[in-house]
């Protein structure tokens, strides 16, 4: 098969599916290939064993760790990529993300652009993945030029008492800024699987229901799904990307265009590009830095279970709040967030042995956290690809000595508001849904692979556009920046020329 567009985007998640939007809305003539499908609306959506247990809509795929050793990435092949699972909570990055930062386990570079070049367009990607927020209650919060779309969603009485509580020991628990269908008539419910579930309804803002399908409305979008780009096939002088080839079920698809973005995700942008390496890119197309693939970073991040005999917890949509007065602390930088509620049968998955009934009990009276700081970048910590083109992750998590003395705050906090239990689960090198760096964005082409408008140094027809491109983690969740820097990328740069 073989197609032409003016614009190809590769990968139809956060990074892919807002950039095809704002090119189709500006008229543009758009070929968004997917190489999954839609997730069907089923009632398996909502079910945790069909999602955790039986990973249904996880793809069947194994990585290599460095010492040779498979696992089960946190990765989703479907239109809306990760999205389609997420969490929805949609922070902006503070200012002091953007500029270099000390830390105690090294360095944060800055990035090639400050907030106040990203501002306009965290309003605007607010506005498409309808934020609900408030301002005035987080410390560290930045400056906006606008107030949020919706108004913060309303605490349950378990969580407004326990926001009271940590106020009473002079920390500001401030609302999530979460991006649900809470609209007037909105479609959202309220219901106890959105964190980690497919939204059955359609009322989570991921970018299959804000980005693609509102792109696919405009009629200058088109959706391929179910074809995985293979590798990037570029002119005689190495210099421009003239194809993408990929499979599809009906054998090769082949596909010309001006230009094209790449858009994968963090891990397999930088295997495609790998994968790509012909006579004039040896070490694969992008690469002249020899910084595809380095760079990769996740987050350091560990659940907590706080468990109080003495009080009951009826909570169904738990992620409301989050504590981010640590974030600019020299020793401890990084957030804790409420996380959506673990049910008793959600423990069962992790510790099968476990009566049901006594989850049930421990889970009317805990409470769960994600608490989060920076990873750091390092160049040991990569995707490669091996000879038969599987990925392979190198990662030694650094930044750890402030992610322990964080939740060594987090624990305290806890137990000052009552908590007798604390329970830890540790995210491994599996658990990689924040991950991000592999194609990082600067000005200088010797250490960086794209600019900070996310164009390929070496190959000016050609764009990264997905959490590839973070210079540093930040300790917050990374899909609106993704959103907002795509929504720049296509507004300021020669891509929608
Ligand atoms: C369980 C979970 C909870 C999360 N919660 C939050 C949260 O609350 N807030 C937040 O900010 N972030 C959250 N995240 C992270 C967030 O979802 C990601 O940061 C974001 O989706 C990354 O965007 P991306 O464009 O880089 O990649 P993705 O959104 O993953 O999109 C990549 C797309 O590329 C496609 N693709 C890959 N390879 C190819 C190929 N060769 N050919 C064609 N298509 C390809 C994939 O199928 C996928 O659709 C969560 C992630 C997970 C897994």
């Amino acid at each position: 098969m073989a197609i032409t567009a003016d614009v190809v985007v590769i990968g139809s998640g956060m990074g892919g599916g807002v950039t095809a939007l704002a090119l189709a809305r500006r008229g543009i003539d758009v070929l968004l290939v997917e190489r999954g499908e839609r997730i069907r609306r089923e009632p398996q959506n909502w079910s945790p064993e069909a999602v955790f247990r039986d990973r249904r809509y996880k793809p069947d795929e194994t990585w290599l760790d460095e010492r040779g050793h498979a696992y089960r990435p946190g990765v989703h092949y479907v239109v809306g990529g990760s999205t389609k699972v997420y969490g929805a909570s949609l922070p902006r990055f503070r200012e002091s993300d953007f500029t270099a930062t000390e830390h105690a386990n090294g360095l944060s570079p800055a990035w090639p652009f400050t907030y106040a070049d990203l501002e306009p367009y965290y309003a605007q990607a607010e506005e498409l993945f309808r934020v609900h927020g408030t301002t005035g209650q987080d410390p560290t919060e930045p400056w906006r030029s606008s107030p949020y779309p919706f108004p913060a969603l309303e605490h349950e009485p378990y969580i407004a008492d326990l926001a009271d509580r940590l106020r009473g020991q002079g920390v500001s628990p401030a609302a999530n800024a979460m991006g649900v269908d809470l609209r007037p008539g909105g479609l959202c419910i309220r219901c106890g699987t959105c964190d980690g579930f497919p939204c059955l309804l359609g009322a989570k803002s991921d970018a299959e229901t804000c980005a693609v399908d509102p792109g696919l409305a405009t009629g200058n979008l088109r959706l391929l799904t179910g074809v995985r780009i293979d590798r990037l096939e570029t002119d005689a002088a190495g210099r421009t990307v003239v194809a993408a080839v990929g499979s599809g079920p009906d054998g090769e698809v082949r596909i010309s265009a001006s230009r094209f973005v790449v858009s994968a995700g963090a891990v397999n942008s930088a295997a495609l590009l790998l994968r790509s390496a012909d006579e004039k890119n040896p070490n694969g197309l992008a690469n002249a830095s020899g910084r595809v693939g380095r760079n990769y970073m996740m987050h350091n991040n560990a659940h907590i279970a706080a468990f109080d005999v003495r009080r009951r917890s009826d909570v169904i949509f738990q992620k409301t709040l989050s504590v981010n007065d640590w974030y600019h602390d020299e020793d401890a930088a990084g957030v804790m967030q409420l996380v959506g509620k673990v049910r008793g049968s959600m423990m069962k998955l992790e510790v099968p042995l476990a009566p049901t009934a006594a989850l049930e009990q421990f889970s009317r009276r805990s409470v769960e956290w994600l608490v989060m700081a920076e990873d750091l970048p390092s160049p040991d910590n990569r995707v490669l690809v091996d000879a038969s083109g599987r990925i392979v992750t190198h990662r030694r998590a650094l930044g750890v000595t402030t992610h322990r003395r964080l939740m060594r705050n987090a624990k305290r906090l806890l137990h000052s508001v009552g908590y007798q239990i604390i329970g830890t689960q540790w995210f491994g090198i599996e658990m990689n849904s924040h991950m991000c760096g592999t194609t990082v964005a600067g000005d200088d082409p010797a250490t960086s692979v794209v600019d900070g408008w996310c164009r390929a140094h070496d190959i000016p027809n050609l764009w990264i556009v997905d959490a590839g491109f973070f210079p540093s983690s930040a300790a917050m969740n990374p899909a609106l920046t993704i959103a907002a820097q795509a929504l720049r990328v296509v507004a300021e740069s020669d891509l929608a020329a």
